[in-house]
């Protein structure tokens, strides 16, 4: 272990976003300290870097105090799916909250950058588009949506009051659907539904109309901007829009989706859920200013690799292909 190596912890880091960016993190040298409860995350994630000597794995709910000496702090322990973050609403906000108050904390104590992944859900269901990060959001603020976007909207304010109070270096990215492999076969997100439905052979579920659009950012896109924006100066604080500004609709994706696994399955209208917002849209005119960052992954090109490891896990795990 190189003593100039830098320390990086990572929180939610055998999640989906957190295990590609640990093995970023490795691929420059860094050390990389990976917490996480295994909410949502999942051993197998991270698997492949346990044999690395500087990859180091730690069971910790983020929701208590956390004592460890890092340089760097990226905070993404948060479940990301509605499936997911409305099993357990409370513990959601707590982890949000809690756990940003404990993560800043020991960044305080360390004087150590720290990362946060906050999510275009902040902006709730937009009435400007694309968003900006100077729009303020319309969220519902007791919908069973509130848990993760008002917990989320709260870290913020947290990590710039820390900022304004304690001088801490502070990178808030808002994170815009992101999708590729490692995404939980089962979180009831748009891309892994429609890709595990296609594998299977089962009709394809499109909620309402399949008008609403979304922008799907590949994941090797998004880690790019994670760590260019940890590298910036300390002036350079976010929000940060980090997202695909390329607008499908669920039906355009579903289609692509059809055309990838190359199984023509029917598609079938099921009711738009609660608070679902019509359109959402990064403005990214900030991250190309400040970090000279955009997507240069193509959704069809993302979706075949997307395809490809949930083909994998298919073939490999207690998964039935022809449910
Ligand atoms: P994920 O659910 O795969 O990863 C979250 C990780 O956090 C999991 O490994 C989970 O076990 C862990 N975790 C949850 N609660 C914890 C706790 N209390 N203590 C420790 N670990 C805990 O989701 P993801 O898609 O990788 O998202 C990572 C982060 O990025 C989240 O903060 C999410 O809100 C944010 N984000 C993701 C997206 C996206 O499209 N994937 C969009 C916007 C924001
Ligand atoms: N904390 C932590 N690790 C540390 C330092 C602090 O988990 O290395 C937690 C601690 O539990 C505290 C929280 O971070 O409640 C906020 O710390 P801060 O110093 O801001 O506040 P205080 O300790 O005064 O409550
Ligand atoms: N969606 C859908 N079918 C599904 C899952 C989701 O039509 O099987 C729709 C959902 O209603 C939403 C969009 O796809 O309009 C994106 O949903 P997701 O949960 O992936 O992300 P979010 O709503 O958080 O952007």
């Amino acid at each position: 272990m190189s003593s100039q190596s830098k320390r990086v912890l990572v929180t939610g880091g055998a999640g989906f976003l957190g295990s590609h960016l640990c093995e970023r993190l490795l691929a420059t040298g860094a050390e990389v300290l990976c917490v996480d409860n295994f909410f949502t995350g999942r051993r197998s994630n991270v698997a492949h870097l346990l044999g690395n000597p500087r990859f180091e794995l730690m069971r910790h709910d983020v929701t208590f105090p956390l004592y460890v000496e890092v340089d760097e702090i990226y905070n993404l322990a948060c479940p990301a799916s509605p499936i997911h973050y409305q099993l357990d609403p409370v513990q959601t906000t707590k982890t949000s909250v809690h756990g940003a108050i404990n993560m800043l904390g020991l960044a305080k104590r360390l004087r150590a950058t720290i990362f946060q992944a906050s999510t275009s859900e902040v902006y709730g269901d937009p009435s400007i588009h694309p968003q900006p990060e100077a729009y303020w959001g319309n969220v519902n603020p007791i919908g069973p949506r509130s848990c993760y976007d008002e917990g989320k909207r709260c870290a913020e304010t947290l990590f710039f009051d820390y900022h304004r109070q304690h001088g801490l270096k502070i990178k808030v990215a808002r994170i815009f659907n992101t999708y590729g492999p490692r995404m939980h076969p089962q979180d009831g997100r748009v891309v892994s539904n429609f890709i595990m439905q296609a594998l299977q052979g089962r009709p394809i579920t499109v909620y309402g109309d399949g008008a609403q659009t979304r922008s799907f950012c590949y994941v090797d896109d998004l880690i790019e901007g994670f760590i260019r924006l940890m590298a910036t100066e300390p002036s350079v604080t976010g929000p940060v829009n980090l997202g695909n500004p390329t607008e499908f609709t669920i039906r355009q994706l579903a289609d692509v989706i059809r055309e990838v696994v190359g199984n023509a399955v029917p598609i079938v209208e099921l009711p738009l859920p609660k608070d679902d917002p019509r359109q959402r849209k990064p403005d990214i005119t900030l991250a190309r200013k400040l970090i000279g960052w955009e997507p240069a992954i193509q959704l069809r090109q993302g979706i075949e690799a997307t395809v490809a490891y949930f083909d994998q896990l298919l073939s490999t795990s207690k998964l039935d292909r022809s449910q």
